[in-house]
């Protein structure tokens, strides 16, 4: 029966995926199977260098993980783009299941209570339409049973776009860009922190440390990609 509607919707509404254009079948959801199992996994060697660059001497985010290494694949950026840019949010579902299948032994020893995506300020959610974390970790929630509370925290400043600042810039940028909404929410929880790419790493701390000085326990964080 299920079926039988996604064929009938998918005839009169085709869906296509976002990277090779091909029509998606009815049991694919978002990105075709093909071009989500050709892109190449982040290796822990990788992550741990990242872990090491990015967050080690700050001390707030207790353990870190990526699913995909930005760069490496340009299928990877065709998705990413289309997801951030051109509404295709179904996309993050498929990228928080994919990241907690794959993931899922160390997310388990975490001993996550908690899973929280990196809030937009609300302008700019306003002027995309919606914050591409929330269905990153709507996905991971759904799969690894581990409740997601989209309105824990919230940005409070607007921040320019960090694209071209180096990580010095970038940290004073994001200080004090988050406030938390309810302390009974996160007291002692062990919090997962997601976003979609994590270049320097600076907001994600900068929102852990917030969530710290509010009574959280331990803060880790996972990415669908990593960047330079
Ligand atoms: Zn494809």
């Amino acid at each position: 029966m299920k079926y039988f509607f996604l064929d009938l919707l998918d005839f009169f509404l085709p869906r296509f995926c976002p990277s090779c254009n091909q029509k998606l079948l009815n049991n694919e959801n978002a990105v075709c199977k093909n071009c989500i199992s050709s892109i190449e996994l982040a290796d822990q060697t990788r992550i741990d260098f990242e872990y090491n660059k990015k967050f080690a001497a700050k001390k707030n985010i207790s353990g870190f993980t990526s699913l995909y290494v930005f760069e490496k694949d340009r299928e990877l950026q065709e998705i990413l783009h289309h997801f951030k840019y051109n509404k295709r949010f179904k996309v993050g579902i498929t990228l928080g299941i994919e990241s907690a299948k794959i993931r899922r032994q160390i997310i388990s020893d975490w001993k996550i209570d908690l899973i929280i995506p990196v809030p937009l300020h609300h302008l700019k959610k306003a002027e995309r339409g919606y914050n591409q974390s929330v269905y990153i970790a709507n996905g991971l929630s759904k799969t690894l049973k581990i409740p997601t509370k989209e309105r824990s925290i919230k940005r409070i400043r607007y921040t320019e776009s960090q694209t071209l600042k180096n990580i010095k810039d970038r940290e004073l940028n994001v200080g004090g860009a988050f406030s938390v909404r309810n302390k009974k929410w996160i007291k002692g929880k062990n919090i997962l922190l997601v976003d979609d790419v994590i270049t320097t790493g600076a907001t994600i701390s900068e929102c852990a440390r917030q969530l710290l000085n509010h009574g959280a326990e331990k803060v880790y964080a996972i990415s669908v990609a990593i960047a330079d």
